[in-house]
């Protein structure tokens, strides 16, 4: 009687605590680093340090390649008129960015960010705005370089071109890949083997039921870019598994 009560007792125990760990489970995704309340500048190794430092699940950043195939750090396809596409690596890294730091190269961005295990680093892989070929061998340098400076184990990918996505999937089969685009059904993502969504937040406003069916095909849904306190509960309610944010700060205190 006391053994069937204590068997009972303990599995009671361990499906309370796994509801609470999911209920509280870290969803924030700071959105180019935690830069916006920092004083940093977005998409550099210090709003990366900074997103270590809040304790966030994820930090998000971009990259682009230049004209003899070296990977930087960046959001947009050119800076201050200098195109990052059109433009060797020896000229880029010299680019002083708003807040003082150098535009950041990919290896040097991993090289920070595998000094810890905590926060996982959510890389964009931007669309090339000359080709797909070189969309495609930014795909390929990316999981060459984060396997070179053994980042596999906390990076995950993110891609608006479903090809890039593939790419990726193909290289490294293990990877964590979600779809930036919206304009794939649950079941076309679980079809092509990728990992979830990471969804405009009114994609996912007018597709509800994309929540549920990605959660009943065992993928994750990521969300972005959510940086409104109403929208952030409404999410959490929802309970999509990452949030993607320019406001890392409100986001870890709201959801704990
Ligand atoms: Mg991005």
């Amino acid at each position: 009687m006391i053994k069937k009560f204590l068997t009972f007792s303990i599995a009671l125990l361990s499906l309370t605590s796994l509801e609470a760990m999911s209920q509280g489970k870290n969803k924030v995704i700071a959105h180019r680093g935690a830069w916006k309340n920092t004083g940093v500048t977005e998409n550099t190794i210090g709003a990366l340090e900074h997103a270590i430092k809040l304790g966030c699940y994820g930090s998000e950043f971009d990259v682009h390649m230049s004209a003899d195939s070296v990977v930087f750090v960046h959001h947009d396809h050119a800076f201050k008129g200098t195109h990052i596409e059109k433009t060797n690596a020896k000229e880029l890294s010299q680019i002083k960015l708003p807040d003082g730091e150098f535009m950041p190269t990919l290896e040097a961005y991993l090289k920070a960010g595998v000094k810890q295990k905590k926060t996982r680093l959510i890389l964009e892989i931007k669309t090339s705005s000359i080709s797909k070929e070189r969309s495609l061998a930014l795909a390929t340098k990316c999981v060459e370089l984060v396997k070179k400076m053994k980042a596999e184990k906390i990076t995950d990918y993110i891609a608006f071109d479903f090809d890039v996505c593939l790419k990726v999937k193909e290289l490294a089969p293990k990877a964590h890949v979600e779809y930036l685009n919206g304009d794939k059904t649950p079941a076309e993502i679980k079809a092509a083997g990728l990992s979830g969504i990471d969804y405009h937040y009114n994609v996912l406003k007018k597709n509800e039921n994309y929540i549920s069916e990605i959660r009943d095909l065992k993928l994750t849904t990521n969300v972005w870019t959510v940086n409104d306190e109403s929208m952030m509960k409404w999410f959490l309610e929802k309970n999509v598994n990452y949030i993607t944010t320019n406001e890392p700060e409100l986001l870890l205190k709201i959801s704990k």
